[in-house]
């Protein structure tokens, strides 16, 4: 579903990402792992579009990654969401709807709401909803669009105890619905019990692919250290 062939990334004459290469499977999650600095943001936005990669290949669904049928498959959740302050919870369904042309977009976005908890919230301003309520509209907006693949870049930052357990069960749910999810953080906790496979970027290198039981096999016979190490 997913394949990134000697991806590149340079910012001047620094290498961000050192010429990668994996593959994600159909309904496969997997974690892209790495402490600050890694490459794991460079890597998605080059694969979602947002940077233009240096050199490489990237493919999703076997179609180029910034072809028209490449973008009607996936969905990215940025860090940091994107949540207008003017517009309500449901103008921001309405606005998506819009922009892809889905006409019947009531009843899916009435049921999205419901299933994310934000069904009361459908009247709030963008600007008066907390960091997890906004990361559940922006969830809400990717899945409208009906994605195959999602691209989660640092799910977890900045969210309390309760909105973490909650993006911990959203995961579970859109695995068990088969989507494809790459998701990046420094955490490992927040995608050990959902995550197929982690990847472990280091230097813009992928330094670990495997499951994570493997993982933690190899880290601990090596090194005696952590994987967050
Ligand atoms: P973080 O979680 O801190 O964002 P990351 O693993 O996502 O870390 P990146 O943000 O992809 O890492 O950064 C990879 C490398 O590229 C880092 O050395 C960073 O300083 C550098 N870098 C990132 N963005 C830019 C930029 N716009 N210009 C120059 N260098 C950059």
């Amino acid at each position: 579903m997913l394949s990134v062939t000697n991806l590149v990334k340079t910012y001047g004459k620094q290498n961000a990402v050192n010429d990668i290469s994996f593959e994600l499977q159909g309904g496969e999650v997997v974690g892209l792992l790495g402490p600050n600095g890694a490459g794991k943001s460079t890597t998605m936005k080059c694969i979602v579009g947002l940077l233009r990669k240096t050199s490489g290949e990237i493919l999703i669904g076997g179609e180029d990654h910034l072809s028209v049928e490449a973008k009607r498959l996936f969905s990215y959740i940025p860090e940091t969401p994107y949540v207008y302050d003017l517009l309500t919870v449901q103008e921001h369904m309405q606005f998506i709807a819009q922009a892809y042309g889905i006409k019947e977009w009531k009843d899916k976005a009435r049921e999205l709401l419901e299933n994310y908890e934000l069904d009361d919230k459908a009247d709030k301003l963008g600007r008066d909803l907390s960091k997890g309520m906004r990361q559940k509209v922006s969830i809400c907006c990717a899945l409208l669009t009906d994605p195959k693949v999602l691209f989660f870049d640092e799910p977890m930052i900045g969210l309390d105890p309760k909105a973490i357990k909650n993006t911990k069960r959203i995961f579970r749910e859109l695995k068990e619905a088969g989507k494809t999810i790459l998701v990046s953080t420094h955490l490992i906790d927040s995608v050990e019990s959902i995550a197929d496979r982690i990847m472990i970027l280091k230097d813009g290198n992928i330094v670990g692919n495997d499951t994570i039981a493997n993982l933690k096999i190899q880290v601990a016979q090596e090194e005696g250290g952590t994987l967050e190490d």
